[in-house]
């Protein structure tokens, strides 16, 4: 799915496309692309802006729906 990021380094905002998410048993969530900022070219520098929060929010509740269902 495409994210909403700022980069860590020279905070440039972009869109970028992280493949298949997934969220592991910690918590932490595992994307299939490492994001590569398109300005500084800094790699898996980022931070996720307000606007890439509500999508991956969204994103959350469909992941926990197909969860909920597999059971
Ligand atoms: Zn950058």
């Amino acid at each position: 799915m495409i994210v909403n990021l700022e980069c860590e380094m020279c905070h440039f905002e972009f869109d970028t496309e992280l493949g298949k998410l997934e969220m592991d048993k910690t918590g932490t969530l595992i994307y299939e692309k490492k994001p590569t900022c398109p300005r500084c070219k800094a790699f898996d520098k980022v931070l996720i802006t307000d606007k890439g929060f509500e999508q991956l929010n969204k994103w959350f509740l469909k992941y926990l729906d197909q969860i909920t269902k597999k059971k």
